[in-house]
């Protein structure tokens, strides 16, 4: 029938405001900002800057590889790469994020940038009390302010960052065994190599004068 999808949602509200003043199950709003409603698991407000151990920079995931940078939709990230590189969580070098700004007046929360790193480096916050008198300048932050621990991305999204932790142990696993064939490899080298060096040369028959 035509309407009915409205009817039912205007009963259903009739129900929840009526039933709000005998039963406090009905009440669907809380007294904002003295109480608030818990987050759900897949809400999601700005982006953040995953960090693993106690050095927010020194830990930073991050690599400055600017992919996020080129798929963000409304173009709100801005990165500069850095000229030196570090080593990263699974022991090789990589450049790092020298800057690495988002325009959170611009951002519109599509979880682009999180979807396209491909190394678990930024993910959604729900963070949503972020209003400010400095419509530009409070808007804009740096990774400093970015930057938030693994534990952080554990607490409020634990199912996704259970998934992203086990990519990241497959990761360093795969690094691991990677550099240990290649070291076995180059020993195996070396060895092959010494024993050609030592193996005598068999004497060569005069020549018949
Ligand atoms: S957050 Fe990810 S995609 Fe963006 S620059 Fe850093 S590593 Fe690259
Ligand atoms: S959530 Fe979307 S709009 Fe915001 S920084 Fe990421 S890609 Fe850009």
């Amino acid at each position: 029938m035509l309407g009915e999808g409205i009817i039912k949602g205007m009963a259903e509200t009739a129900r929840n405001f009526l039933g709000s003043y005998v039963n406090d199950d009905r009440l669907t709003t809380v007294q904002y900002p003295e109480e608030r409603l818990p987050q759900i698991e897949n809400a999601r407000q700005f982006p953040f800057l995953v960090f693993d151990g106690s050095d927010p920079m020194a830990g930073l995931r991050c690599v400055g590889c600017q992919i996020c940078e080129k798929e963000c939709p409304p173009k709100c990230i801005y990165i500069v790469k850095s000229k030196d590189k570090r080593l990263d969580y699974k022991g090789q070098l990589q450049l790092y994020p020298a800057t690495f700004d988002i325009d959170l007046s611009v951002c519109m929360s599509c979880q682009i940038c999180v979807e396209v790193c491909p190394f678990e480096a930024i993910k959604m916050d729900t963070e949503f009390e972020l209003s400010t008198t400095d419509r530009f300048g409070g808007l804009l932050v740096n990774k400093h302010q970015l930057a938030k621990p693994n534990d952080h991305y554990r607490k409020i999204h634990p199912t996704e960052a259970a998934v992203s932790d086990a990519a990241m142990v497959a990761e360093v696993a795969k690094a691991q065994a990677k550099a240990d064939a290649e070291a076995k490899a180059k020993a195996a080298a070396e060895v092959k190599a010494k024993a050609v060096a030592v193996t005598p040369v068999a004497p060569q028959p005069l020549a018949a004068t």
